[in-house]
């Protein structure tokens, strides 16, 4: 019996499930390789909210993703509009004009059709009320480029990515991974080494796909690439993004690209354990800074909370707290936008204190006192008047303090005072490996490797100093689908 694969995939995510859907629909003979057992399958995406970006022009757009929309939900919401271009703009400002023109302009051109594409496969989307829109006058609104969700979340997509994959026919190895890659003599990829239950063992395939996560759950790799102190910060995901898929490129030559030394990291619970948990998920993440304050040990401020919708800055202002003493930070409410804060703030595992004076909440949360209660009332005094909105940048700032607030200030005026204590939580890293634009790794001298193809946080060049929210998973789909529908169709080609 032959068993050399067409397509092997290394990886069990979202990247590598959109691979295998992708080879499989073109008759390739699919194998996916996954390190972590089948009970801890799904990688990252397992843990995300499921929420994906994609550009669409209105209503009409969305409702082909959600055909299930009722008219009920239809006449109480305004999805407003997201075209190409605004999400072209996003990915370009945040980035600071460094994301690869042409991988950003295929991310953003094939956003919708691919989250249509698994739409058509099975996967099944909703509206993300929740975490994307704010009710004004009678109707949701949503607010930063971000609309749609996966039916259960990042579980749910996981479970109906594999569902399909392996209705396709793709064939899964659990607790198998990938640590180095086999050439022929010409310098083709033509298989794997893998170490499994058994042992090594090496499996032949045509085309290889890695999409096995990026190196933030290495340690020492984070130490190396993104500087002293990363070795400390907590793991969101997975414990098995190590970096392999990275490691067995570059070891045959596969050219570094992206901005290495940065990554995504957010608030998170302070006591959350060091890897993430299955049952919690993304739920220790603490994302309504906007509306609040952040502060230090020292009771000081040190960013802009409201420097633009949460979506454009929770992934930068990670890397911030991890320069705070300690690596803490805390972020304080008070009663009057209580109502505004997200569900993750209400799980029994947070790590929060209330009281009745600002003084009180620095003693319970172990803030410098003095310290706190000077900048609550200098913040205080830098409020300038104006409308407060949450679904616009509203521009209700402050004036003559540093950091300013930019918008959404409201004094912390109002008892009972909330204060939650959080650190560093990395989600993924920014650097990786070069692909064109049909998802093939290149080497040092940009020339195509054969046989090799990438997707997902492996691939560098995407993402540089911050992130516009739900781009991850809609990265790991457009450049998923694409690595596996070009290896299926080169190996079919021959
Ligand atoms: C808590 C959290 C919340 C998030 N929320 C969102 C969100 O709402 N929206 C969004 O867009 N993004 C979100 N993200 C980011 C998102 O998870 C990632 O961008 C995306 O899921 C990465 O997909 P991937 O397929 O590249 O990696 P993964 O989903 O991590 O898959 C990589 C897989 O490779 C496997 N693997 C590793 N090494 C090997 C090896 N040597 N051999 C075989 N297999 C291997 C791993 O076990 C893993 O299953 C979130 C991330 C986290 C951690």
């Amino acid at each position: 019996m032959d068993t050399t694969y067409d397509v092997i995939i290394v990886g069990a995510g979202n990247a590598a499930l959109c691979a295998a859907i992708a080879a499989c629909e073109r008759g390739a003979r699919t194998l996916v390789l996954e390190k972590a057992p089948d009970y801890f399958r799904g990688g990252n995406t397992y843990f995300t909210g499921g929420i994906i970006r994609c550009a669409y022009d209105g209503m009409e757009d969305i409702k082909a993703l959600i055909p299930d929309l009722t008219p009920e939900e239809e006449a109480t919401t305004d999805v407003g509009h997201y075209t190409q271009d605004e999400f072209y703009s996003d990915v370009m400002r945040v980035t600071e004009g460094l994301a690869d023109p042409e991988l950003a302009q295929l991310l953003v051109a094939e956003s919708h059709p691919t989250l249509l594409w698994l739409r058509e496969k099975g996967v099944r989307f909703v509206l993300s009320f929740g975490r994307q829109a704010f009710k004004v006058d009678d109707k949701y609104h949503f607010w930063g480029g971000l609309v749609v969700e996966a039916v259960g979340a990042g579980k749910g997509l996981s479970d109906q990515q594999f569902e399909v994959a392996e209705r396709l026919g793709a064939s899964i190895r659990y607790q198998t991974k990938g640590i180095r890659l086999i050439q022929d003599k010409k310098g083709r990829v033509c298989g794997v080494v893998v170490q499994g239950p058994e042992g090594f063992e090496e499996i032949h395939g045509r085309a290889i796909v890695l999409a096995c996560g990026g190196f933030e759950a290495n340690a020492e790799m984070r130490a190396r690439y993104l500087g002293p102190g990363w070795e400390l910060a907590k793991v969101r995901g997975v414990p098995y993004n190590t970096g392999d898929g990275i490691r067995m490129a570059l070891d045959i030559g596969a050219q570094p690209h992206g901005h290495w030394s940065s990554c995504h990291a957010v608030a998170w619970d302070i006591n959350a354990p060091v890897y993430g948990d299955r049952t919690i998920t993304e739920l220790f993440q603490k994302h309504s800074y906007p509306f609040g304050l952040i502060v230090n040990l020292e009771g000081k401020r040190f960013v802009d909370e409201g420097a633009d919708f949460r979506n454009y800055t929770y992934a930068a202002y990670g890397r911030e707290i991890l320069k705070q003493p300690l690596g803490a930070a805390f972020q304080l409410f008070d009663d009057k936008v209580k109502h505004l804060l997200r569900d993750e703030y209400r799980i029994a595992q947070a790590t929060m204190a209330t009281a009745n004076t600002i003084e009180e909440l620095a003693d319970r949360l172990g803030i410098n006192r003095e310290g706190l209660v000077q900048t609550v009332r200098a913040f205080n005094a830098a409020v300038q008047p104006g409308h407060f909105n949450p679904t616009v940048l509203d521009g209700k700032s402050t004036q003559g303090i540093t950091p300013p607030k930019s918008n959404w200030a409201l004094p912390l005026d109002t008892p009972p005072y909330l204060g939650y204590a959080v650190t560093c939580g990395i989600t993924f890293t920014f650097g990786g490996l070069k692909i064109n634009s049909r998802g093939q790794v290149q080497d040092t001298e940009a020339n195509v490797i054969p046989g090799l193809y990438a997707a997902g946080e492996l691939v560098g060049g995407l993402f540089y100093h911050n992130y516009a929210g739900g781009s991850g998973l809609a990265a790991g789909a457009v450049f998923g689908k694409l690595a596996g529908s070009s290896a299926a169709e080169d190996v079919v080609k021959e």
